[in-house]
């Protein structure tokens, strides 16, 4: 049976599991995990909510995260205010026993001068919603320049939503080293034509 203990995991990301209770990866956890803490490459994730998807790149994502840089290394774009919060939860709960990793959820329909204001503050890892977070560009209140991981969850239901020119907009302020993990639950023309524009010879897990 694998366990989290055989996926490469830091101390400090089992010690957190083993609070939350999370006893075996799931299916796209066993999957994706190792390949995304050994590879500095592309990912596609064909997976539903409610699979561990969060965890699957959730973890892998902060073991990568530089504590003593304090600048924004990771962007998480979720379709809804209420899939960012979860992530951002799962997330602060991951990263209990890294007290120098900071994140950071921003959302339309919430404060924006309060966002303004945490995001003076170091940010590594930004959960974003497309909206929300074009408005805090064009405000010059977030910068992306230095991301060096970027996740599009649930990215079928963000072009669904009409955030595709949101999106096209967005990446333009990312560098180009950086890698990209795509999450979605169905492989749509349209989320083949992203692949092909912003990732190159992503590793595909279902
Ligand atoms: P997700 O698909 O990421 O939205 O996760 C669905 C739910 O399953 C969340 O509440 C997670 O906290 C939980 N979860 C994810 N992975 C595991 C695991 N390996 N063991 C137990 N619970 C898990």
């Amino acid at each position: 049976m694998t366990s989290f203990e055989n996926l490469g995991l830091s101390q400090e990301l089992l010690r957190a599991l083993a609070d939350l209770g999370f006893e075996k990866p799931s299916a796209i956890q066993e999957q994706a995990i190792p390949q995304l803490i050994d590879n500095y490459r592309d990912f596609i994730g064909l997976a539903q909510t409610g699979t561990g998807k969060t965890a699957a790149f959730g973890l892998p994502l902060l073991e990568k995260i530089d504590p003593e840089d304090k600048s924004t290394q990771a962007l998480i774009l979720a379709p809804t205010r209420e899939l960012g919060q979860q992530i951002a939860e799962q997330l602060s709960l991951f990263s209990k026993y890294m007290p120098r990793v900071n994140v950071l959820s921003v959302y339309g329909g919430a404060n924006i001068s309060t966002q303004i204001k945490d995001l003076r503050k170091p940010q590594q890892v930004i959960i974003a919603t497309p909206g929300r977070l074009l408005d805090l560009i064009q405000r010059k209140a977030i910068k992306l320049h230095e991301i060096k991981m970027l996740v599009l969850d649930e990215a079928d239901e963000m072009l669904n939503m009409g955030f595709k020119e949101d999106l096209d907009q967005i990446l333009s302020h990312t560098p180009d080293e950086k890698i990209t993990w795509l999450f979605s639950a169905t492989m749509p023309k349209e989320i083949k034509k992203i692949v092909n524009t912003y990732m190159y010879q992503p590793i595909e897990v279902k």
